[in-house]
């Protein structure tokens, strides 16, 4: 049965593949024959009794430190202190396994998440560094296995400090990545509720008259007709009261979908005010225009709504403007407007022209 491939999360999410690893291990110079060296280092130097008198030492010298006390502050010393002894106990051995720098990106990722500024982390594998080789000088005196094992304990905190910094890099590179998505969905929402009344879908009233300003300026450079229709639900107070206002913002939700239904793909609908739409034709003349919206009153009136138990019957009154000479947003949406009270008064549910 082919060996399984150990599971190596971090290795694989930070990029620390085969060819990462060997590259970073050539680079501080371990090498195959230091695996013998390792073996020499737990024999002479970091025994179990060692390994417990270093990570005393190690504690005792971070607590001077008021930012790693109030850090440590929340943590059970005890069991933190186990885990340095895990950590020496494992110094070195099978430093060419994935497993390895598994381990050693664990140990860093999980100070990146509490917060440890990376200033601290680092003088912290120092200061153990530091007590490993004074245990070192206080166990071995030839001074070739000495030197031997110094180097191999500077090269093994090297490898340490060099994973643990690309952990820490990349993993808020990755936490920045998230926020910048985060953001841009946020972004996009905004956008879209800023576009979109939010009652009945249509454009809003900011976007519609946006959209206006810039079909008049294209009409204007273009010479092509443009008309805009205002249009005014008929005694919808009357729904209200009848129904209520939960009701009445239903038919406002549907009348939106119909009037939407009745348009091209390029007209553009809009909420104008509070039961008062606004369509913008571009590149269509009065007669067109006058089609579109005898479409749309037809749309309303000719079918009731449903909302629940009721079956409303609903009708508009729409005005309909064309751009002349000279008009602006202001000037065309008032002569849509007075059409539409022209309609009003000629009895309601009607189209009327401006003058
Ligand atoms: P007219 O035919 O002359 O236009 O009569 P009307 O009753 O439609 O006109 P009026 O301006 O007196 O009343 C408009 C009503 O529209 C009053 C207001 O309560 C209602 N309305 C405005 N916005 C909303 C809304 O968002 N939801 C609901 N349910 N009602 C709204
Ligand atoms: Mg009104
Ligand atoms: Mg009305």
């Amino acid at each position: 049965m082919p060996a399984r491939k150990p599971e190596t999360p971090l290795c694989d999410q930070f990029g620390f593949d085969v060819d990462w690893r060997r590259a970073q291990l050539a680079l501080i110079g371990l090498q195959e024959e230091s695996r013998d060296t390792v073996r020499q280092l737990h024999r002479c130097v970091l025994t179990d009794d060692a390994s417990q008198r270093i990570v005393n030492g190690f504690y005792e010298q971070l607590l001077h430190d008021s930012r790693a006390k109030s850090l440590l502050e929340s943590y059970d010393i005890d069991r933190l202190k186990l885990t340095q002894v895990a950590y020496l106990t494992d110094f070195g051995v099978d430093f060419r396994d994935a497993g390895y720098f598994e381990t050693r990106a664990r140990v860093g990722i999980a100070h990146a998440r509490v917060g440890l500024p990376l200033a601290l982390y680092l003088s912290a594998f120092g200061v153990m560094q530091t007590l490993i080789l004074e245990m070192l000088t206080e166990c071995v005196s030839d001074m070739a296995e000495h030197q031997l094992l110094s180097r191999l304990v500077l090269k093994l905190t090297t490898l340490d400090i060099a994973v643990a910094t690309e952990v820490y890099h990349r993993s808020s590179v990755l936490e920045l990545d998230r926020s910048v998505k985060h953001l841009r969905l946020e972004q996009s929402l905004l956008r879209t509720q800023l576009q979109q009344d939010a009652l009945t879908g249509v454009s809003s009233r900011t976007s519609l008259l946006d959209a206006l300003e810039a079909a008049i300026s294209r009409s204007t450079k273009t010479g092509q007709p443009l008309c805009i229709i205002m249009a005014d639900l008929d005694h919808f107070k009357a729904v209200n009261d009848r129904y209520g206002h939960m009701v009445g913002d239903k038919v406002l939700t549907e009348v939106g979908a119909r009037i939407r239904a009745a348009l091209r793909e390029f007209d553009l609908v809009g909420r104008y005010g509070g039961e008062e739409f606004v369509i913008v034709l571009e590149n269509t003349s009065r007669h067109t225009a006058l089609q579109v919206a005898e479409r749309i009153r037809q749309r309303i009136a000719g079918q009731p709504i449903k909302t629940g138990s009721h079956q409303l019957d609903i009708t508009i009154s729409q005005g309909l403007a064309l751009r002349v000479e000279g008009d602006d947003s202001q000037s065309l949406l008032q002569r849509a407007d007075d059409a539409m009270y022209k309609a009003k008064r000629a009895g309601r549910n009607c189209v009327a022209e401006a003058d």
